[in-house]
């Protein structure tokens, strides 16, 4: 028989989310936006201050989308995008019939590189057009270098759309992350720290942007009795049984940060002696992770048949599940044909990370299977 098996990143109950999904049904508030989504935006502009207004939204793509039309991108229009991440922080330029420019890493954050960004900045703008916003991530939840990328950006006066989406809970310097650019953006996904089963939110620093996000969220109309829309409008809110369910789960936000950081300790215990694997850190206290994910990274041995493959192989077969890292963007076949500036940091991290179980919920037994298959694999 097989063992139970131990998934990458599930999600953990408060407890409490029935009780605010129980009240949208008994007061018969089954509808998209309602009290469950404005309480549950005040929650979240409390937790992340720097005068935050945050616009919650059915998906942290749709987040993305709107804070693209938000800064006016259209068809043509090129938008910089760091190259190692997930699709959903690149499709949305393409939603608006603009170009993704792709970026490498560098080594300390795998995060979007200063140098490799300042160079596609002035190669675009020598190749007559200036990029019209720069998408960074925080990825697996590790800040990115915010104060040398935001001088840079602000150095060409672009904007950055912040992708928070594996992120909430990890700050630089103090502050949070997602509010550091024009606009932020969440996920609320089923895998993220907390969830709203399916959900998103668009973080700004301005009313005035959060109404106008609002107003394309909620189909574009204009002020007028009758249905009047002068803008192409979207379906983009949340609904307020998933607010419910993200009330509910903001209760255990702290919780799971000090989950995913107690599994960075046990992997940084579990490696330390093993010569092949480096498990990522971040740089110094600058940068407080989440760890949304526990990444490492494999030198591969083919003497001593080690590679992330044979690993990820050996954690299946104990029903264990390990995911190599995002493939790069510009190595994806529907991006490959968009412009990329880098060298080979994003495709090397790839070629030999490995993401590890890092769930909220890893128990002291999951961590002792977890522990057993590392210590037979390297023996
Ligand atoms: C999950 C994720 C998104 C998209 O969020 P959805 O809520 O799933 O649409 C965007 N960017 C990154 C880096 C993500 O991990």
């Amino acid at each position: 028989m097989l063992n139970k098996p131990i998934y990458l990143s599930l999600s953990q109950q408060s407890g409490f989310e029935q009780e605010y999904v129980q009240k949208a049904l008994e007061t018969n508030w089954i509808t998209s936006g309602g009290p469950n989504v404005d309480d549950f935006e005040n929650v979240l502009e409390n937790y992340l201050k720097e005068q935050s207004f945050v616009t919650a939204l059915n998906s942290g793509t749709s987040a993305i989308h709107l804070a693209l039309i938000l800064l006016g991108v259209e068809t043509g229009d090129e938008v910089i995008c760091q190259s190692l991440t997930f699709s959903a922080s690149a499709n949305p330029v393409l939603y608006q019939g603009a170009i993704p420019v792709f970026v490498d890493s560098e080594p300390d954050t795998w995060n979007i590189c200063p140098e490799q960004l300042e160079i596609a900045i002035k190669d675009r703008i020598e190749k007559g057009k200036k990029p019209k916003a720069i998408i960074t991530v925080h990825l697996y939840g590790n800040p990115y270098k915010v104060d040398e990328i935001h001088a840079i950006a602000n150095k060409y006066n672009i904007p950055i759309i912040e992708d928070s989406a594996e992120a909430l809970g990890s700050s630089y310097k103090g502050k949070k992350c997602g509010t550091f650019g024009i606009f932020g953006i969440l996920s609320f996904n089923g895998n993220k720290i907390i969830t709203t089963s399916s959900g998103g939110a668009l973080i700004t620093n301005s009313y005035d942007l959060k109404e106008k996000a609002i107003f394309y969220a909620t189909q574009s109309k204009d002020e007028a009795i009758h249905y009047q829309h002068s803008e192409i409008g979207y379906n983009y809110r949340m609904s307020n049984i998933c607010a419910g369910v993200g009330l509910g789960q903001i209760k255990v936000l702290e919780k799971n940060v000090f989950a995913r950081r107690e599994n960075h300790f046990f992997y940084k215990e579990v490696f330390k002696d093993i010569l092949n694997v480096e498990v990522f850190e971040v740089l110094n206290e600058d940068y407080y992770s989440n760890y949304w994910l526990n990444t490492i990274l494999i030198e591969p041995n083919k003497e001593k048949k080690i590679d992330k493959e044979r690993l990820r192989l050996a954690f299946k077969n104990q029903n264990i599940e390990t995911r190599p890292l995002w493939k790069p963007m510009h190595l994806q076949p529907i991006f490959e044909k968009y412009p990329y500036y880098g060298n080979q940091i994003a495709q090397d991290l790839f070629e030999k990370g490995l993401c590890l179980p890092s769930g909220s919920n890893l128990t002291i037994e999951d961590k002792n299977r977890i522990k057993e298959v590392i210590k037979i694999f390297f023996n």
